[in-house]
C-alpha cells in the first residue's frame, strides 16, 4: 500500500470519532451552559420577587411607625408596632435602633443579630439586614437615600441585586431538592426570613423589620418542574449520545477489520500487521523477527492453473502459516503480490531458522502435484522504535539478494546490506549538489585500432571526486542512480562536458577521434530524445559523427519499439550506436538483426573465460565474422593481454578498448596521449 493511502486510511479512521466525539462535546456543553443558565435565572428573579416585596413591606411598616417615634411615646410606639405586626402577616418582629446603634425598642426576643450588622457604616447609609432562619448575615447598604424620591426606587434595586448572589449561597431551603420534595409532600411552603433595617432620615433612626416571605408550593413546583426538565432531557442527550458513541465504536471496529482484511487470503492484510507488530515488538525481555515469506513464481503458477487456483493457493499457504503462529504474541498478514509478512519471537538464529525452513518445507510438501517454493528473508528487531515498514522493507532487501541459483533459500539482512542502504541514502542525499558542484568528472579510456595501434576512438566513464568519501568508482554509485532515474541527470552532465571538449579540440583543428557516452536505458522514456541530443552538439558546432552513443543490452529487450524509433532517429541525425555489453546477459542474435546498430562492442567477459582459449575464441572469431556481415564495427572490451591483442587481430576485430593499452584516464592525461 502506497504511503498516501495508508494516510487516508488512518485519517479516514480517526477522522470519524474525533469529529463525533468533539460534536457531543460541543452539544452537550451548549445545553448544560443554556440549561443552569436558565435555571438560575429563573431563580434568582424568584428571590428577586421575595426580597422586593419584603422591603416594600419593610418600607410600609416604616412610614407607620415613623411618626410614633418621633413623639418619643414607648406606649404608642408599643402599641403601633403590635399593630403593625397584626396588620402585616409577613411582618414576624421589629427592631429599632438609634443612629449611636443603642437599641431603643424591640417587638419580641427578636433582634437582627447584634451589633454586627452597623459596624463600618456611616450613619447617613441604611443598612439592609437579610437573614435567613439560621440567622446568618447577609447584608449590603442602601445609599444615602436623601436626595430624590427616586434615588430610593434606585437604592433599592442596587442593594438587592447585590445581594441576590449572596442569598443563593445562603438559602439551602431554595436549593436543596430533598427538603423541596418534603415540603411539597406535606404541601407546605418554604419561609424566606429575612431582616430589612431601614434608616429612617425623618427621626435620625434605624427601623428594623423581620419579613417572613413565604415561597408557595406553586413556585417550588416550577422549580422542581424545570429541574425535571432539564434533567429529563439531559438524560434523553446523554443516552442519545452514549448510544451514537457506540455505535460509532462498532462502526469503527467494523471498518478497521474490512481495511484490515486481505481480499485474497481472506486473513489480514499489512496495514493490520503494522499495527499489531507495533504494539507487540515493544514487549520487554522478547526478541522479534520480521520475516518477509515469499512465494517463488506465482505469476508463472497463475499463468499454469488460473487466477482462481492461485488464490486458493495464497489462501492455503497463509493458514498453514497461520497456525504456526503463537497465539497473541506474534503476526501474519499477507503483503504484496506473493509475500507474506511475519513477526516472530525467537530465542536464537538457528532456532528461528529451523522453525521458518520446516515451515516453508511443509507448506512445499502439502502440494503433491505441484511445485512450489518459498524464499525468506528475515530481519532481527534491534531497535523497536524502527518503522515496521521499514523493517519489513530491509528483510526485502535481504531477499532480493538471493538469486534463483542461490542453494539457500533463507537470509538475514546484515551489516553489509546496512552499510549499502546507508550508503545509498547518503549517494540519494549528495547527488544533486554532487552534479551542481561539478563532483563528476569526465575519464576517458582510449580505443585503439587493432590494426595499427593507435587511439582511434574513446569512451567517456564518469568517476565522482566526493568531498569526504573521495574517488568513487561508478558501479557504487551508477545502478542507484538507474534506479532513482538521476542517471538521466547524470548522463546529459557528460554528454555535454564531452561536447564541449571535442568541440574545444575541435576548433583548435586537433586530430579529434569520436568519443562514445553511455546513454543508459531510462533515456528511452523520453519522446524527445533525438532533439534533445542534437540540441546539446549543435550548441556548440560539433559534427555529429564525433559522439558516439553507447546503448547497453539490456535496453534491448524492454520497449522495443521506442528504442528502434529513437535508434533511426539518432542514426539518421548522424550519430553512430554501438550495443554497450554485447554477451553480458542474455544476448539476442535477433536485436542485431532488428537493430540498425554501428558498432557491437564485446563484453569483456568474454575474455574472462578461463576456456577463452577453446570456444571461447571460436565464439568470439564467429560472432565478429557475423557482426561484420551485418556490416558492424567490432569494440572488444576489457583486453588485458598481448594474447588477446594478437588474437582480436586474426579475427578482424576493429578497436581494442582495455587496461593492456590504457585505463580510464583524467582529460588532461588522454590530451597528452591522443595529440601527441
Ligand atoms: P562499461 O560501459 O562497460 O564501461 C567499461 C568498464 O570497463 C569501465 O568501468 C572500464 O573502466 C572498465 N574496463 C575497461 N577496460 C578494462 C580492462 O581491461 N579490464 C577491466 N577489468 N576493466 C576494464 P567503469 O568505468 O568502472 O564503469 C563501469 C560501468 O559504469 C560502465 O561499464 C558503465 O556501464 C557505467 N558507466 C560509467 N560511466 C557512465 C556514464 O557516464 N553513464 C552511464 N550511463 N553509465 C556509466
Ligand atoms: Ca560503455
Ligand atoms: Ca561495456
Amino acid at each position: 500500500m502506497s504511503k498516501a493511502k495508508d494516510k487516508k486510511l488512518k485519517k479516514l479512521k480517526k477522522k470519524s470519532i474525533v469529529s463525533q466525539l468533539v460534536g457531543v462535546f460541543v452539544v452537550i456543553l451548549v445545553y448544560f451552559t443554556l440549561a443552569i443558565g436558565i435555571f438560575v435565572l429563573f431563580n434568582m428573579n424568584l428571590l428577586y420577587n421575595k426580597v422586593q416585596v419584603g422591603y416594600d413591606n419593610s418600607v410600609r411598616i416604616k412610614q407607620m411607625i415613623s411618626t410614633v417615634i418621633k413623639q418619643n411615646n414607648s406606649m404608642k410606639l408599643n402599641e403601633t408596632c403590635k399593630d403593625a405586626l397584626e396588620l402585616t402577616p409577613n411582618t414576624e418582629a421589629i427592631c429599632i435602633y438609634s443612629a449611636n446603634k443603642d437599641r431603643i425598642y424591640k417587638s419580641k426576643n427578636d433582634t437582627p443579630n447584634g451589633d454586627y450588622e452597623f459596624d463600618g457604616y456611616s450613619n447617613k447609609d441604611v443598612t439592609v439586614l437579610l437573614t435567613d432562619d439560621h440567622s446568618s448575615m447577609i447584608y449590603a447598604y442602601y445609599e444615602d437615600a436623601e436626595d430624590t424620591e427616586n434615588t430610593e426606587e434606585e437604592t433599592k434595586k442596587v442593594s438587592v441585586e447585590v445581594q441576590l448572589e449572596k442569598l443563593l449561597d445562603e438559602l439551602p431551603k431554595i436549593r436543596d431538592l430533598a427538603k423541596i420534595g418534603r415540603m411539597w409532600d406535606q404541601n407546605r411552603v418554604a419561609n424566606l426570613k429575612l431582616w430589612y433595617c431601614i434608616y429612617d432620615d425623618k427621626t435620625d433612626m434605624y427601623v428594623c423589620i423581620k419579613n417572613n416571605l413565604p415561597i408557595s408550593a406553586t413556585e417550588v413546583y416550577i422549580t422542581v418542574a424545570i429541574v425535571g426538565i432539564i434533567g429529563l432531557i439531559a438524560i434523553v442527550l446523554i443516552t442519545f449520545y452514549v448510544v451514537s458513541i457506540i455505535k460509532l465504536f462498532r462502526e469503527r471496529n467494523k471498518l478497521s477489520r474490512i481495511l484490515e482484511t486481505d481480499m485474497i487470503t481472506g486473513g489480514k492484510n499489512f496495514q493490520y500487521f503494522i499495527r499489531k507488530a507495533n504494539a507487540l515488538i515493544r514487549r520487554k525481555n522478547v526478541k522479534y523477527a520480521i520475516v518477509l515469506i515469499r512465494l517463488e513464481k506465482y505469476r508463472n503458477f497463475c499463468s499454469c492453473y488460473g487466477v482462481q487456483e492461485g488464490e486458493e493457493l495464497m489462501e492455503s499457504v497463509y493458514n498453514y502459516m497461520r497456525k504456526e503462529l503463537r497465539r497473541r504474541r506474534e503476526v501474519l498478514a499477507h503483503g504484496d503480490k506473493a509475500d507474506f509478512a511475519m513477526l516472530l519471537e525467537y530465542q536464537s538464529d538457528e532456532e528461528l531458522d529451523n522453525r521458518l525452513l520446516a515451515l516453508v518445507d511443509r507448506i512445499e510438501k502439502s502440494r503433491i502435484h505441484q511445485r512450489i517454493y518459498f524464499s525468506v528473508g528475515i530481519y532481527a528487531v534491534t531497535d523497536a522504535t524502527e518503522k515496521i515498514r521499514t523493517m519489513y522493507n530491509y528483510a526485502g532487501i535481504a531477499l532480493s539478494r538471493l538469486t534463483d541459483d542461490s542453494e539457500c533459500r533463507l537470509i538475514r539482512y546484515d551489516e553489509e546490506m546496512k552499510n549499502q542502504e546507508l550508503w545509498k541514502r547518503k549517494v540519494e542525499n549528495d547527488m544533486d549538489s554532487a552534479l551542481a558542484n561539478k563532483e563528476f568528472k569526465v575519464y576517458l579510456q582510449p580505443k585503439y585500432s587493432t590494426r595499427d595501434e593507435v587511439i582511434s576512438g574513446a569512451e567517456a566513464l564518469v568517476r565522482w571526486i566526493h568531498p569526504t568519501e573521495g574517488f568513487v568508482p561508478p558501479f557504487r554509485f551508477i545502478p542507484l542512480f538507474e534506479k532513482n532515474g538521476f542517471i538521466i541527470k547524470l548522463d546529459d552532465y557528460m554528454l555535454k562536458e564531452v561536447v564541449k571538449l571535442q568541440a574545444q579540440w575541435y576548433e583548435s583543428g586537433k586530430k579529434v577521434v569520436p568519443i562514445s557516452v553511455n546513454l543508459s536505458r531510462a533515456h528511452f522514456t523520453r519522446t524527445n530524445l533525438v532533439e534533445h541530443i542534437c540540441e546539446v552538439v549543435d550548441k556548440y558546432n560539433l559534427p555529429h559523427h564525433l559522439i558516439e552513443l553507447e546503448v547497453t543490452e539490456s535496453a534491448f529487450f524492454e520497449d522495443k519499439v521506442t528504442l528502434l524509433s529513437t535508434i533511426k532517429g539518432l542514426r539518421e541525425a548522424g550519430f553512430e550506436i554501438s550495443m554497450d555489453d554485447f554477451g553480458s546477459g542474455y544476448s539476442s542474435l535477433n536485436s542485431l538483426k532488428e537493430m540498425p546498430l554501428d558498432t557491437l562492442k564485446l563484453d569483456a567477459e568474454f575474455f574472462r573465460d578461463k576456456e577463452f582459449e577453446g570456444k571461447g575464441k571460436l565464439i568470439v572469431g564467429d560472432t565478429i565474422a557475423l557482426a561484420k556481415k551485418l556490416d558492424m564495427k567490432i569494440v572488444a572490451e576489457g583486453i588485458e593481454t598481448r594474447e588477446q591483442v594478437d588474437f582480436l587481430a586474426t579475427v578482424d576485430c576493429d578497436l581494442i578498448q582495455g587496461y593492456y593499452f590504457d585505463k580510464p584516464m583524467p582529460v588532461e592525461e588522454f590530451e597528452g596521449k591522443a595529440f601527441a
